[in-house]
């Protein structure tokens, strides 16, 4: 018997063991997925206490992905966004990802869309982070806009120095977004705007038809941002694609074994 599981605090609400449980089914495994609640000062705690009952894999959401660095040796991508949200505990010491990167990058590939161009990233949480180290690999440009400007600017001196290589990375204010959309080929709602109520943090006369359209958000899975995309012409893309393939990513890291992308997507879909 496989053990996976995800900890965080909280995780009541979590989609990820249907997902993953759907796929053990499809392909005869014989695995579940257990959803865990540790202490928010006590990641390095879990990670080992997992490790010695043979627990396979871990995933790990708010507040825990920064402090699980301490318990893993993180692959180049989750060291340079330093947040890791997958664990493969079946080495030694416990090998880290972030494959929330990785998620975006294939859900937008999903779609046709390949992440280069201008990209702007709107957000500097932590979804923000993983998002726009992520484009900055592949974009020629990527403007983060933020509510709080000093946090939009943070990060993009830190993704300046962690992808050296990348493209020019700039920050601002949400005001910045004026002038920044028009121009830009990709678009990322990384804020949680859209969740609570029907609002979007990007105004909608500033969408346009050569636009790709990412919103993390995945509930509601169909957001104002993405009605107001889709009416001027642009293709969307919703959260619960990135949801959805940051989990395959993490399945296909554990197992070794191609995921059942659509059972994962169908049982996720039935959840959302
Ligand atoms: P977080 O670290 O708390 O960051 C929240 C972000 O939203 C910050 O940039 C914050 O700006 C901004 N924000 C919050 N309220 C705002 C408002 N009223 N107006 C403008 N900006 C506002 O959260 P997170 O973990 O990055 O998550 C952000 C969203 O992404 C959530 O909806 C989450 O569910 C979603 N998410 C989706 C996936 C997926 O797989 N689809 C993965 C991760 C996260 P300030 O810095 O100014 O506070």
């Amino acid at each position: 018997m496989h053990v996976f599981g995800l900890i965080g605090n909280p995780v009541g609400h979590s989609l990820s063991p249907p997902m993953h449980e759907a796929a053990y089914e499809e392909l005869g495994m014989e695995a579940r997925y257990v959803t865990f609640e540790p202490d928010p000062d006590s990641a390095v705690d879990a990670v080992k206490g997992a490790a010695a009952l043979g627990v396979d894999g871990l995933n790990v959401t708010i507040p825990f992905k920064r402090d699980v660095l301490a318990a893993v040796d993180p692959d180049d991508r989750a060291a340079r966004i330093g947040a890791v949200n997958t664990v493969d505990l079946s080495t030694s010491p416990p090998r880290g990802y972030n494959t929330d990167a990785a998620g975006v990058r294939r859900a937008l590939g999903h779609h046709g869309v390949t992440p280069s161009g201008d990209a702007v990233v709107v957000g500097a949480g932590g979804a923000g982070r993983a998002v726009a180290f992520t484009l900055a690999e592949s974009c020629d440009a990527v403007h983060i806009a933020n509510r709080t400007a000093e946090r939009a600017a943070s990060l993009a001196a830190d993704v300046r120095d962690g992808v050296p290589n990348g493209g020019a990375v700039t920050a601002g204010g949400l005001d910045t977004l004026a002038d920044r959309v028009p121009e830009a080929t990709l678009l990322v709602n990384a804020t949680s705007v859209g969740m609570e109520k029907d609002e979007t943090p990007v105004p909608a006369d500033l969408l346009h038809a050569d636009l790709a359209v990412l919103d993390a958000v995945y509930s509601p899975v169909e957001t104002r941002l993405l009605r107001d995309a889709a009416a001027a012409g642009a293709t969307t893309v919703d959260g619960g694609w990135m949801l959805l393939f940051q989990g395959v990513e993490a399945f296909e890291r554990w197992t070794g074994r191609d995921a059942p992308v659509e059972i994962m997507n169908g049982t996720l879909r039935s959840h959302l």
